[in-house]
């Protein structure tokens, strides 16, 4: 497969920066990474005074202009992790609520029946609901201040190597146009040369992308597989719901055919008597017509009856998306290898029973710090010493909860009915009486429109764009506006198509270019053109792109990339 980047400019210097370890990406799990780190160095700075370590070339990369804007969760924090990083962290993270009351409804068309107990992986009781963006806010606070930079607004673009080793990170060229010709501001990334390097980029992180494929990393694994959360949070009158509820759905709008569901957690601002409602739909993306839309489907699920209700009165007050990786434990690539370490969602630690990984990013985090600090003291960074990180894993509570659920999502690939009874099977047999269930990349579902019913069939309520009433739904473009997403306007497209005549004469008759309906923001447009074999041709709008990477994943022919644009660009997610 080719690797694509962004065309480099010639001819340009990059300045050197020296770094001992650079972790690229400020979610939740670099951060915790950051934060164990300078625990472990403070540790031992105290105990050896004589041989202290210094924490001041330990930099994280964050694209976003702020930590936490470019995060999207649900969330619900399992506190299990934070309680290991920072004992205590109750009295003073953001908390929004305390579960206090879950339940599970299936829902047909317009019913709704609620499941007799809740099936154990959703039990959530002493969870806290959260927003992703402040409590990632809340960490920076304490990374910086234990004396570790951030640098937000620097999107780590390449990986540099010296030999197969992973020897640092070049940030993103700033200040070039369209054309990519330097502007006046132009200013060149640096190449941070660093001992260890730790990819925290999140689900299918460009540079973790990179490199898997460079080493064919993923090949005796089960490929990733995804799904792509849509989420809007609503202020609703108060006694709709409770701060502290919980709420997951399955059935309508999807048929027995698509794998996904939705979550609803309510909670409260401090100060006002309206209650906030995190609802969102993930769309497993292994679904198979491609006219199916994820944004679609959250518009369809809050025409049910249920949700109606519930939202009646209320105000949409954000909107977001994110893709989320599904594969679980089959699907991990190795962990490290010469100078680098993968981390969260970036290897793929996340438990979809529970859709649950903010406490598995922390913990792997905390792992790979740990890691990161016998290299520094040993002076030695080399596959032998970073591959104790695989260890740690396989040795922790990571593998006790992921490994039990190793064939969650794999037995669903024929079809709701039978993945709810292989579930309860997996649940019998501490992961299903195989130990390991093959998997397939979820795009190669996506049939073509001539083998599907040209009115939709039974999902032709999930089609195409949303049309939107304004008020209890919207079209993308209306939700798009309440997720603050901005970028440098004059910069290249950070959206690489490797041919574009495959969109052009290929892709609009065969799948009726499916980016269109997967992405949530509206990039993708095919607009009419005679000169083009078929009248249309694809165009872009970069700048409305809310990082979710479904277009990396999804597309049925894998020819796009989706690489960081310059740094600070993205949505300015706040309370997701
Ligand atoms: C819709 C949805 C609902 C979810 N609900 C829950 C839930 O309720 N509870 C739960 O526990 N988990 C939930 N999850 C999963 C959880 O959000 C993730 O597992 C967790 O956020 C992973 O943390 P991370 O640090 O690995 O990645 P992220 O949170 O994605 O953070 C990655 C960071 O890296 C930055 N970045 C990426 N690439 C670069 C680059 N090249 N250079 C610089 N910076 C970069 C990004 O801007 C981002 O800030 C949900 C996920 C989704 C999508
Ligand atoms: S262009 Fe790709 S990454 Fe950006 S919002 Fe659309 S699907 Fe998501």
């Amino acid at each position: 497969m080719t690797l694509i980047f962004r065309k480099p400019l010639p001819n340009i210097e990059h300045p050197e920066m020296p770094a001992d370890v650079v972790i690229v990406g400020g979610g939740p799990a670099g951060m915790a990474c950051a934060l164990r780190l300078s625990q472990l160095i403070d540790d031992h700075n105290a105990r050896h005074p004589e041989s202290p370590l210094s924490k001041e070339n330990i930099y994280v990369l964050e694209k976003a202009r702020e930590a936490g804007q470019h995060c999207l969760s649900g969330a619900l924090l399992d506190p299990r992790s934070m309680k290991e990083l920072l004992p205590g962290f109750e009295s003073e993270a953001p908390l929004d609520a305390v579960v206090n009351k879950d339940a599970v409804y299936f829902l047909t068309r317009t019913g709704h029946y609620r499941l007799p107990i809740t099936p154990p992986p959703l039990r959530d009781h002493g969870n806290y609901v959260i927003s992703i963006n402040r409590f990632v806010k809340w960490l920076a606070g304490k990374v910086e201040a234990a004396g570790i930079t951030i640098f937000t607004g620097f999107a780590g673009s390449e990986l540099l190597y010296e030999g197969d080793r992973v020897a640092g990170v070049r940030t993103d060229d700033k200040g070039v146009d369209k054309q990519n010709q330097q502007k006046s501001n132009f200013e060149p990334g640096y190449d941070i040369k660093a001992k260890v390097v730790v990819l925290a980029e999140g689900t299918r992180g460009s540079l973790t992308k990179q490199l898997i494929q460079k080493f064919d990393l993923m090949k005796d694994r089960n490929p990733q597989t995804y799904g792509v959360g849509v989420k809007e949070l609503w202020e609703v009158p108060s006694g709709r719901i409770e701060a502290g509820e919980v709420i997951y759905t399955m059935g309508y709008p999807l048929t027995m055919k698509e794998y996904g569901g939705a979550w609803i957690y309510g909670s409260q601002n401090p100060g006002s008597k309206d209650t906030i409602v995190s609802l969102g739909f993930v769309t497993g993306l292994d679904y198979r017509d491609p006219r199916l839309d994820p944004q679609h489907v959250l518009q369809t699920f809050k025409q049910h009856p249920f949700i109606t209700k519930l939202l009646d009165g209320g105000k949409m007050i954000r909107y977001g998306a994110k893709a989320l990786p599904y594969g679980g434990w089959w699907s991990l690539p190795p962990l490290a290898g010469d100078g680098w370490m993968i981390v969260g969602d970036s290897a793929g630690f996340l438990n979809s029973a529970r859709l649950k990984g903010i406490h598995l990013a922390i913990k792997s985090g905390m792992l790979a710090a740990e890691t990161a600090f016998d290299a520094l003291l040993k002076s030695d960074s080399s596959a032998a010493t970073l591959s104790k990180f695989q260890r740690r894993v396989e040795t922790s509570w990571i593998k006790d909860e992921l490994w039990p659920v190793r064939n969650f999502h794999q037995v669903f690939k024929n079809g709701m009915v039978a993945g709810v009874f292989n579930t309860a099977l997996q649940e019998i047999f501490r992961g299903g009486p195989r130990n390991r269930v093959p998997s397939h990349a979820g795009h190669e579902n996506l049939q073509p429109l001539a083998n599907l019913p040209a009115d939709g069939g039974p999902e032709a309520h999930m089609l195409g764009p949303a049309k939107g009433d304004g008020k209890l739904t919207f079209d993308k473009l209306t939700d798009l506006y309440h997720s603050g997403t901005k970028h440098e306007e004059d910069q290249p497209a950070h959206l690489l198509i490797q041919d574009t005549n495959v969109c052009n004469d290929r892709c609009v008759k065969e799948f009726g270019s499916p980016c269109q309906n997967f992405c949530p923001a509206n990039v993708y447009e095919m607009v009419d053109d005679e000169t083009a074999p078929n009248g249309k041709r694809i165009s872009l709008n970069p700048a409305n792109c809310v990082h979710c990477k479904t277009c990396d994943i999804q597309d049925p022919y894998q020819i796009i990339t989706w690489v960081p644009p310059e740094g600070g660009g993205g949505p300015n997610y706040d309370g997701m």
